[in-house]
């Protein structure tokens, strides 16, 4: 590492929260499925800033959009109209047959909204203040109080007790524990569809429709946390969403990361009953939240998904990643399972996987971990099956470097 380098991490610890060990490089640039650091060193990006920059750094379309959106207006506030709002919602509607889009500057709040408009909705039903959440143990949605009351991770949740409280915990796939959870007290079920922190663990079909029947059985709202699974991440033909795949609809979805490649934006979006009788207006709002250049980047990369048939691509590379991914499983016994949908993929091992992913970074690769054991495959969805080859083999060389 140059000095410079050095210099510029050691002021980063003199001045940011220590609230993440980082890797030691600094990233300055991007371009296509490539970032390079402060000295120049090329790396083969496969987290995309974790699950964000789909459509790749530098796409052209993309960056002049934002340019001039940032010479027309930036902000203004929600008290007034403006038009990337509205084209972003319309969008979003068009590829998720959702009602009604409130848009947030992160995954976090969007589940925020989400919460409190499951709330709001059993509270005008029934008038109670005591109404249940159920949550996934091992699912991840954020670091907000709200979020973090429905993350099945004890050890994010204990230093910061008490959670907002009245939450039960089930275990993903396992309808059983759903059912012995819900009760006329629940007001909704939430889960990602595709666990992503947790582990990569994808519902099942029997699951999803089980707790969707549930839900309807007890007046529950299903929530379905699209923050890293969505956007077009486990293709599925026209699937801009994981629960697409399933036939199974949610009354509210959340979505982010992806959806601005970078900008922070994030949405909340509700159907029918949901959409219909929860929000109103004093309930909820944003400063930020819904402004023009943010929205102007959600309703530009739906308009580039769209164009570039991003999921169709999505469909055409996943299975090899899969298939290579299998080689590399049947190649090291330290690898004891290969799980995923589409390119949110992960590989388990029998031990931490934090030395595995320094050799990557040291071979020019961008890995990320999910959980201690887990390296978790998140790219670009624009990558092709060079670039998974190319993948491979620096993984290899990574393992063998660091476990043999
Ligand atoms: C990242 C993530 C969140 C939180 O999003 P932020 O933008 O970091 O607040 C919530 N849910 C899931 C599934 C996520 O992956």
């Amino acid at each position: 590492m140059s000095a410079q380098m050095q210099a510029v991490i050691d002021q980063a610890e003199q001045d940011l929260l220590h609230t993440y060990n980082r890797y030691q490089i600094v990233l300055d640039r991007g371009e296509g499925v490539r970032l390079y650091d402060l000295d120049g060193k090329e790396y083969l990006d496969f987290v995309a800033g974790i699950a964000v920059f789909a459509l790749g750094y530098g796409h052209k379309k993309y960056n002049s959009a934002l340019k001039d959106q940032i010479d027309h207006i930036i902000h203004t506030s929600n008290y007034y109209y403006n038009e990337p709002a509205i084209h972003a919602a319309r969008r979003l509607k068009a590829v998720s047959g959702m009602d009604r889009v409130f848009f947030t500057n992160s995954g976090a709040e969007a589940i925020e909204g989400a919460l409190k408009a499951a709330r709001k909705y059993a509270w005008l039903k029934d008038g109670r203040q005591d109404h249940e959440i159920i949550a996934m143990n091992h699912s991840f949605h954020g670091r907000t109080f709200g979020a973090l009351s429905v993350t099945g991770n004890p050890k994010y949740r204990e230093p910061f007790e008490p959670m907002i409280g009245h939450v039960r915990f089930a275990e993903m796939n396992d309808l059983e524990s759903v059912r012995a959870a819900i009760s006329e007290r629940t007001c909704a079920v939430i889960l990602e569809t595709v666990q992503g922190e947790g582990g990569i663990h994808p519902a099942t079909q029997e699951f999803l429709q089980g707790v969707r029947q549930l839900c309807d059985d007890n007046g529950a709202l299903l929530i379905l946390d699209e923050i890293q699974c969505g956007m077009g991440r486990t293709g599925g033909g026209q699937a801009m969403f994981a629960w697409q795949r399933y036939g199974v609809q949610p009354d509210i979805m959340t979505t982010a990361k992806a959806l601005g490649c970078g900008v922070p934006v994030g949405a909340f979006l509700l159907r029918g009953d949901a959409a219909e009788h929860s929000l109103v207006a004093g309930d909820h709002g944003t400063t930020y939240g819904g402004n023009p250049l943010a929205c102007r980047a959600a309703e530009t990369v739906l308009e580039i998904f769209e164009e570039e048939g991003i999921v169709a691509h999505v469909d055409e590379v996943a299975p090899y990643l899969e298939k290579r991914l299998d080689e590399l499983k049947a190649k090291y016994d330290c690898i004891t399972d290969r799980r995923g949908a589409g390119l949110l993929q992960g590989l388990e091992f029998d031990r931490p996987v934090g030395p595995a992913i320094e050799r990557a970074l040291e071979g020019g690769l961008i890995l990320i971990n999910a959980g201690q054991q887990i390296i978790r495959f998140v790219p670009p969805l624009i990558i092709g099956r060079a670039e998974v080859d190319e993948m491979m083999d620096k993984l290899d060389r990574a393992l063998t470097e660091a476990f043999s």
